[in-house]
């Protein structure tokens, strides 16, 4: 598997140590399809993939061949992500106005499709003999870097907008990481951290959103959704978006298995915002090729409220490219699927899962959905987590953004 990372959109390729993002600005990945030919003599040309042989026990492993571990391990750190399921949800078809299948990705461990990254990133951390890794989140990723670098036995950073939930502050100190409730720019704090990461003498590894470890980590539920599906993979995947690490996951995934022989088409990839805060929707529908910050305003769809998305751009490209799109949802759309889904498929989910579903009905409604269209939507996150009788302790402290570096420095010398 190659080291080399690559920018989707220059094309201009680094080295994995040297930095996450390329210079003109956008984020860069893993250089698996070699896209416009090996220039220093690393052979990636030509994606070569088969599925694999060994059984579903593995989880996200499986995939091992595809994913930038030396080494492959029957299993990373901690619990194994992946092989969740994939289901036909008829009683919800009429809703959805469409076939729908849904890929409940609250059944990871840490009750997110987020173990899947991180458990590539923290793994690859550890085996890079690393002792620090951190991450910027509103929750569900602090959530399950604290619980993996806890496997790893890694000290973790997280770094949270000072609103997060206490709920789940208390639920991410159980794995006693250090929290910092940071007061400030959450756009910002996401460029920050990298450039300490870059600049600094500090040794604390980021795995932020859309970081090139955690992005080939996230593809893996693509190549569930494709392997369980059957030979041609359904019309179209719909996920919730925030960042767009997600999205670029999946995006790559489908090319990647494309290049390999093992998908005929490409699904068309439709991503759903929450309608307060929806900058790649807004630059969508304005036909603009870059995504923009924009003001955000209140949403129940916490998890996915990133008013300045660092991989926005990337996501944008990814919908265009696949003949899917990109909208937005009001959260009282979002709150009738979240009971349509608990109510008759017996899912719970978190609001800022069932915004995919809301975004589904809505594609049906305005008719670039149609009824025979084979649809799978990704549910991101478990919504047995929110409510949870917790002990209230989230040990976190509050900071503000210009004292990042120094906060950090005092806890890892
Ligand atoms: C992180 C998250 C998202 C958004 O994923 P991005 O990669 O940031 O676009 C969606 N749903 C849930 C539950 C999440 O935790
Ligand atoms: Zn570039």
């Amino acid at each position: 598997m190659t080291r080399r990372l690559r920018c989707y959109g220059c094309g201009r390729t680094y080295s994995i140590v040297e930095r996450k993002r390329c210079e003109c600005g956008e984020p860069l990945w893993f250089d698996t399809l070699g896209e416009t030919g090996a220039d220093d003599g690393e052979d990636t040309n030509g994606f070569e993939f088969d599925w694999p042989d060994e059984d579903w026990t593995a989880g996200m492993w499986r995939y091992a061949d595809a994913l930038p571990v030396s080494d492959p391990p029957s299993s990373g750190p901690g619990p194994i992500p992946g092989t969740t399921p994939l289901f036909r949800a008829e009683g919800l078809d009429e809703f959805a106005g469409c076939r729908l299948s849904l890929k409940p990705e609250g059944q990871n461990p840490t009750g997110s499709f987020k173990d899947r990254g991180t458990a590539v990133g923290v793994g690859y951390a550890a085996a890079a003999g690393h002792d620090w890794i951190g991450t910027v989140s509103h929750g569900n990723m602090a959530l399950s870097t604290s619980a993996y670098a806890a496997a790893a036995g890694l000290e973790c950073a997280v770094f949270v907008p000072a609103d997060t939930p206490p709920e789940r502050l208390a639920l991410i100190a159980r794995h006693d990481p250090h929290v910092f409730r940071v007061e400030g720019d959450y756009g910002a704090l996401y460029h920050d951290t990298l450039a300490i990461e870059r600049e600094s003498d500090l040794d604390v590894t980021f795995v932020n959103s859309d970081t090139p470890l955690r992005v080939a980590g996230q593809k893996t539920v693509a190549y569930e959704i494709v392997e369980q599906y059957g030979p041609d993979g359904p019309d179209a995947i719909v996920l919730p978006l925030s960042s767009g690490g997600h999205a670029s996951g999946v995006w790559k995934a489908v090319r990647e298995l494309e290049a390999a022989g093992l998908l005929e088409t490409v699904p068309q990839l439709y991503f759903v915002q929450a309608g307060p805060c929806d900058p790649v929707a807004t630059a969508y529908r304005a036909d603009r090729d870059e995504v923009t910050a924009v003001d955000s305003g209140e949403t129940i769809a916490v998890s996915i409220a990133n008013s300045d998305p660092p991989s926005g751009t990337r996501a944008l490209r990814a919908a265009r490219e696949t003949g899917g799109g990109v909208v937005s949802v009001p959260d009282d759309a979002t709150r009738e699927a979240m009971a349509r889904l608990a109510e008759t498929a017996g899912v719970s989910v978190e609001p800022s899962s069932a915004v995919a579903v809301a975004g589904v009905r809505q594609l049906s409604e305005s008719g670039e959905l149609a009824p025979d269209d084979d649809v799978v939507t990704v549910l991101t996150g478990s919504g047995y987590k929110e409510r949870y009788d917790v002990d209230v302790d989230s040990r976190a402290r509050t900071i503000a953004l210009e004292d990042l570096e120094d906060e950090l420095a005092a806890i890892t010398d």
